[in-house]
């Protein structure tokens, strides 16, 4: 597959220019689209590569590769936590986590403000929406994430910035363009509702992230077509 023979620089170029073009379609500016690079399971050297092409975003989803990846890297690199976080692991993975995009109960919002508190540090957060209600998926249902939020608001070790959602597997993105919509049209009630800004869309992956920036991502997190297909 020619996937396999393109460098991880040739990879973040074509997915730069997919970025590009769906930012044109959607009338946005590029600079309102960040690309979080998945790199879960993927060795260090790999991320060095996409360093050194100016990848500055990354994602993981355990804490365990968070906490023994990031730390080989310049303060600048930005470190996503994208997986559900298990509360055992709040104090190991915080320090780490440059942004949080799954929190997903109120317990753990709980705790979380709690720990940073302890630390000394403010987490910055997104609020996981099971926009499609999958049975399967963490997160909040459409109808309880206002009541949650306004809750969650008012840790004071918390940061919400926005919300985020992974929908239920299609393989056609337009079946999934709808869920995307939904997060988005969620966000402007909430925002309308509590006058709080919740900026941040973390939403789309390798095969949907062009269909999630037309619907207003504002962080597309994209492994597969960045590092190569995962074991
Ligand atoms: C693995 C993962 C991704 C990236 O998936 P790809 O299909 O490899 O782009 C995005 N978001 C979450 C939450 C993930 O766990």
């Amino acid at each position: 597959m020619a996937l396999f023979a393109m460098s991880i620089a040739e990879n973040l170029a074509r997915i730069e220019s997919g970025i590009a073009t769906a930012c044109q379609k959607s009338v946005r500016s590029r600079g309102a689209v960040k690309l979080v690079a998945v790199s879960k399971t993927k060795p260090n050297g790999m991320i060095t590569e996409a360093v050194a092409a100016g990848q500055i975003d990354f994602g993981e989803n355990k804490v365990q590769e968070l906490i023994t990846k990031s730390p080989a890297f310049p303060d600048g690199i930005q470190w996503h936590l994208i997986g559900h976080l298990q509360k055992n692991k709040i104090r190991k993975a915080l320090p780490f986590c440059d942004l949080l995009h799954t929190l997903d109960s109120l317990e753990l919002a709980g705790q979380v403000d709690r720990i940073a508190g302890e630390l000394g540090i403010t987490t910055k957060a997104l609020v996981q929406v099971n926009i499609s209600e999958d049975e399967a998926k963490f997160g909040f249902g459409e109808n309880e994430t206002a009541e949650a939020l306004e809750k969650i608001t008012n840790l004071p070790n918390l940061e919400i910035v926005g919300l985020m959602t992974i929908p239920v597997f299609d393989p056609d993105p337009e079946n999934t363009r709808i869920h995307f919509a939904n997060l988005r049209k969620l966000r402007d009630r909430l925002e309308q509702a509590s006058g709080r800004k919740l900026p941040e869309l973390s939403m789309g992956m390798s095969h949907d992230y062009e269909v999630a920036i037309e619907e207003g991502a504002t962080l597309v997190r994209v492994g597969s077509s960045i590092f190569g297909e995962r074991g």
